[in-house]
């Protein structure tokens, strides 16, 4: 298959700069996300790579070669959109075959794979079917056949799955999965939705306001986000950070102190995710607060506790039975704390110390 590459591709619109000094390399086979909120220049990346639109400065390399100035059409990619973009006369065959059939293979051979491009994504009893008698669903999956029977080198995927029901796009993101890993194909995938992301990434490139934040693996953003943009962005509820100061290797806030090792002194945010946290009786825990709301998710209840002037997520037993009011202690857990520095929002190493867990 491929490997794709960007270099400082920085990209403006009049005198707007879209992207800025974007660089990347993309393995073969790999499924790398482009995640960020709106706006944040996921689908410009993308449309460059696409070659429907052009980098203002920087390169673009597909299996080492710059492309820059090649053709879309001569680039071997297959997109798949949000908007299905079938054609409503014809068959679910023949909308999968389309692509062969511009390419001019002949028509059984066309009609050959695409049948066995339905066959993968499980439409192979509707393929003489238009697809207005088709679901959201299966449109998705005509839309996705009719990428896959080419067998590009490069798959190009924006938010293909947005327009589908929480339940469906479940579905589909297995099925996106499993289709990715069987066609060993290259992929990049333009999406807002953090689970997605998480959930069909071998690395994620978190973006925003066009400038790339941090690529890695899902779990590295998830157990070490790069800055609290990130670490705001990823989980669900996402991390607590609150807003303090380290003094002598200690976190200092308005609901009580953590001891913290080998960071410096000065304004940070303290972050830690809802699962890591408990709640202990008044007197045991690291900060003091008040339950202000308690929430039964079904395998959890996430209890918000105010402790100064912060609401801090905390993910517990679904047995546990807290009410609004309630005066508790925050119970950090030592190995899984993060220290942003408050001024730039860069994640400040912290190693903890064994001994700290007694030193509460
Ligand atoms: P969304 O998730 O909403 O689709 P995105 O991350 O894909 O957002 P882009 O579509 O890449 O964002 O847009 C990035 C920025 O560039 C936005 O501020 C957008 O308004 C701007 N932009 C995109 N295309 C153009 C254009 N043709 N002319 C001017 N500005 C544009």
């Amino acid at each position: 298959m491929a490997t794709v590459s960007l270099r400082n591709i920085e990209k403006k619109f009049g005198a707007y700069t879209a992207l800025k000094d974007i660089s990347l390399d993309i393995a073969d086979r790999e499924f790398l996300v482009l995640l960020g909120p709106s706006g944040c220049g996921k689908t410009t990346t993308m449309r460059m790579v696409a070659g429907l639109d052009h980098p203002t400065s920087g390169d673009i390399l597909i299996d080492g070669r710059r492309v820059n100035d090649i053709h879309a059409r001569d680039r071997d990619l297959a997109m798949v959109f949000q908007s299905y973009g079938l054609y409503p006369h014809m068959t679910v065959r023949d909308n999968i075959a389309y692509p062969l059939k511009v390419r001019g293979l002949a028509k059984p051979e066309a009609r050959r794979k695409a049948e066995a491009a339905a066959a993968k994504v499980e439409l192979s009893n509707h393929l003489d079917r238009k697809p207005a008698e088709l679901s959201g669903g299966q449109r998705q999956r005509v839309a996705l056949a009719r990428a896959l029977v080419r067998n590009p080198r490069v798959f190009l995927m924006d938010e293909p799955l947005s327009n589908l029901d929480a339940q469906l796009r479940t579905v589909m993101r297995t099925h996106l999965k499993h289709l990715q890993r069987e066609m060993a194909s290259t992929t990049i995938y333009v999406t807002h939705d953090q689970v997605e992301a998480m959930t069909l990434a071998d690395r994620i490139v978190v973006l925003n306001n066009g400038r790339i934040q941090q690529v890695a693996t899902p779990a590295e953003i998830y157990a070490r986000p790069a800055n609290t943009f990130v670490a705001r962005f990823i989980g669900s509820p996402p991390m607590n950070l609150l807003e303090g100061r380290i003094e002598n290797g200690t976190f200092v806030h308005a609901g009580g102190s953590i001891r913290v090792d080998s960071t410096a002194d000065g304004p940070v945010f303290l972050g830690q995710r809802p699962e890591d946290i408990c709640l202990a009786a008044r007197g045991a825990g690291h900060l003091g607060g008040t339950v202000y709301a308690a929430e039964l998710l079904g395998d959890a209840v996430l209890v918000a506790v105010r402790t100064g002037a912060e609401l801090v997520n905390v993910k517990m037993p679904p047995d546990c039975r807290l009410a609004e009011g309630e005066t508790v202690d925050l119970v950090f857990d030592p190995s899984k704390i993060h220290v942003f520095d408050a001024v730039t929002g860069d994640r400040r190493e912290c190693v903890p110390s064994p001994a700290f867990a007694n030193a509460v």
